[in-house]
This record gives C-alpha cells, sequence and structure tokens, in this order.
C-alpha cells in the first residue's frame, strides 16, 4: 500500500497538528521524494517515518519520442492506471484517470474495450498529479492544468473526483487553479447537472462527437439512456447557471460523423445552446483497431464549415501516439491489467 494523507496522519497521531501540517505541506506542495528531505524534522523522525510512511509512488515511467510527453503507469493495489504529462511551453498539463477501466464501452475507445473494475481513490488520483509534480520540480517547472480525460468516466465516480478537485485547488497543497482543472464526460447527465451547482468555477468538457442519435448510438451507448437532447439540454443549464464556457470534444471517424451534412446538422444542434459559450474541440481519431481517422482534407472541410457559421473550433495536437497516450489509448494492457484480472 502506498501512502496516503491518512497514513500521513497516522504517523503523526501523537505530534503536535502543526507537525501535521508540515509534513502534508513537505509532501503536497513542496513534493518530496522522501522524509529525508524535510529538514524541519529531527534526523531520527525522518527516519522512522521513511520506514513506516514511505512517500513512494509506485510507477513506471514511459518517455515518448518527442520529449513533449510522458506517460506513466501507476500501481494501486493490483490495478495498474495510466496518467500522461503533455508539457506545452510554459504550460504543462496532467491527464488523469478516475477509474480503473471503464463502464461507458464507446466503441472507438480502448479503455472501453477493458470494462469497468473499480473507482479510484482521491489518493489514488492525486498521487498521479503528485507523481509529474515531483518530476517537474526536478526541471523547476509545475503541473498548471489537470484534466480528467484518462481512464474511466469522471462524473461516475463523481465524490471522489471533487473531492480531488478540492486538494488540486488548495492554495495550501498543489494550488491549481480551478479554472485550470477540466472535467471530460461521456454525457452523464446527472453529473452535469450536480457539476452545475459546484461553487467551483472548473471546466467541463462534453465527448459529443455525433450529431444524431442513430450514430451516438452506434458509437457511444450511454447516448441511449441520455440521448442528445438530454444531453444538450443540461449542457445549456449548465452554461446558464455557471456562465462557464463548455467544450464540446468530437472525435473525428471516417465516414462515420465526419460528412460535411454532419457538420451542419451539429452547427444546427449547438444553435440552441449559447454560442458564445461553447466551443469545439475536433480530435483526429488515434487508431484502436475499429475505425479509421478522418482524411486531412475531410477534417478541414469539416472544421470551415463550422466556422463559417461562427462556431469556434480548435484542433486537438496529438501528444504521445508513439507510447500509446494520446487519447483513448489508454488501457493499461502491456502491464498486465486486463478486463478479467480480479
Ligand atoms: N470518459 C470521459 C473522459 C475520458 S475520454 C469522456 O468520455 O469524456 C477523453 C476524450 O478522449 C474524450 O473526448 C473521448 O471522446 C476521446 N477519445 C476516446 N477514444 C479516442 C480515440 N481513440 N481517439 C481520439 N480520441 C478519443
Amino acid at each position: 500500500m502506498s501512502f496516503t494523507f491518512n497514513t500521513i496522519k497516522k504517523a503523526f497521531a501523537k505530534e503536535p497538528k502543526y507537525r501535521f501540517r508540515q509534513a502534508i505541506k513537505a509532501v503536497y506542495a513542496q513534493f518530496v521524494n522522501t522524509w529525508e528531505e524535510v529538514s524541519v524534522f529531527s534526523k531520527d523522525q525522518r527516519e522512522q517515518l521513511d520506514q513506516e510512511c514511505p512517500l513512494d509512488i509506485a510507477a513506471k515511467a514511459m518517455p515518448s519520442g518527442d520529449r513533449r510527453t510522458a506517460k506513466a503507469a501507476f500501481r494501486f493495489g493490483g490495478d495498474i492506471v495510466e496518467a500522461v504529462l503533455m508539457r506545452h511551453p510554459g504550460r504543462n498539463t496532467v491527464c488523469v484517470s478516475s477509474q480503473v477501466g471503464c463502464a461507458m464501452a464507446c466503441n472507438f475507445c480502448l479503455t472501453g474495450a477493458l470494462g469497468f473494475k473499480r473507482n479510484l481513490s482521491v489518493d489514488e488520483i492525486i498521487n498521479q498529479v503528485l507523481y509529474f509534480s515531483r518530476e517537474l520540480k526536478k526541471e523547476n517547472q509545475r503541473v498548471a492544468n489537470v484534466v480528467f480525460m484518462g481512464m474511466g468516466e469522471p462524473l461516475l465516480n463523481y465524490d471522489t473526483v471533487m473531492a480531488t478537485v478540492r486538494k488540486l485547488n488548495d492554495p495550501g497543497l498543489f494550488g491549481i487553479g480551478a479554472r485550470h482543472i477540466s472535467i471530460s464526460t461521456c454525457g452523464v447527465v446527472p453529473g452535469i447537472k450536480r457539476l452545475a451547482k459546484e461553487a467551483i468555477q472548473l471546466n467541463l468538457s462534453v465527448s459529443l462527437s455525433a450529431a444524431d442519435n442513430a450514430v451516438r448510438n452506434t458509437i457511444m451507448p450511454i447516448n441511449k439512456t441520455y440521448p442528445i437532447e438530454r444531453l444538450l439540454l443540461a449542457v445549456r443549464d449548465y452554461i446558464k447557471q455557471t456562465r462557464r464556457r463548455v467544450m464540446i470534444e468530437y472525435v473525428l471517424l471516417k465516414d462515420i460523423n465526419d460528412s460535411p451534412a454532419q457538420a451542419d446538422a451539429l452547427i444546427k444542434l449547438l444553435g440552441r445552446t449559447l454560442k458564445e459559450l461553447y466551443f469545439v474541440n475536433l480530435i483526429r481519431y488515434n487508431p484502436t483497431g475499429r475505425y479509421q481517422p478522418s482524411d486531412r482534407e475531410t477534417g478541414k472541410i469539416f472544421k470551415s464549415i463550422l466556422e463559417r457559421a461562427g462556431v469556434t473550433v480548435v484542433e486537438r495536437y496529438r501528444f504521445g501516439q508513439d507510447i500509446t497516450a494520446a487519447c483513448g489509448q489508454l488501457a493499461g494492457r502491456k502491464h498486465g491489467f486486463t478486463k478479467n484480472n480480479k
């Protein structure tokens, strides 16, 4: 078992409160690797802590060829999950997993093919960010953004994800601004409704990827429970309540959802939302076996149709494809996590 907030608390049970606070600050704000580094504690105490409550995070690093992406595979209990660091100049983003596997079964996503195993805990999600915070500290850098776009459906692990967000946001801990934290959902409507009522100003991303129910039903089974109309109504209410911009994610699949007619249908659909408060993120499909990515030209046409209608469009840079760290390619397979390894 690796360390948690609670194991640290236990290790400090007999100490004055301020000692525990010093410990938490060292681990979650200064990102020390061992207690040895925490010089406010006596040498004896540091040695004892390193014995009793070691600060190791069981992870295997996998740097990518372009050096802008790093994937790490974490061992939590018997399970393996993955997280990815993406380096933009001056802006490091960590993409975290919120579940082991995923129940949503989107058929273009590798995690979806694994099925669901379990929810991650607050500490397990936090430690993914902590791991990269320690790595970046070596270069005097920090994690600026966290996106819940790794394995799992964050809104189906709602309370844990929100508790994690609060810890990431806490100025005494990671101090990552709420506006730099994004939650991406495949369209869990009750979760979006709850999120709309939260006081915290995070970013919501919605994986739409189709403009009509017939297509969406075939690629994202969640659509049978929450069809497009209900989903976009929830998004519209979310925007009205929070006045926050929402990102609409759209994975372009060749001959499935990338025709000019489908671009027009998307414009019509979104037209009923509040135009200035959403933008579309076109995502190039990272092959997982089932589909083909849209041709460049087709993607360009799709994008220009949206833009001509006044929709703001951004394209996702494909980080880390060579290490299968790109969207939809997180599966932990190479490390022995399979659907049945109970
Ligand atoms: N469950 C959440 C978060 C994880 S997926 C959600 O569905 O939003 C994060 C993003 O990666 C989603 O927008 C999803 O549509 C996209 N994605 C999944 N598989 C992909 C693939 N093979 N290629 C490109 N993007 C993919």
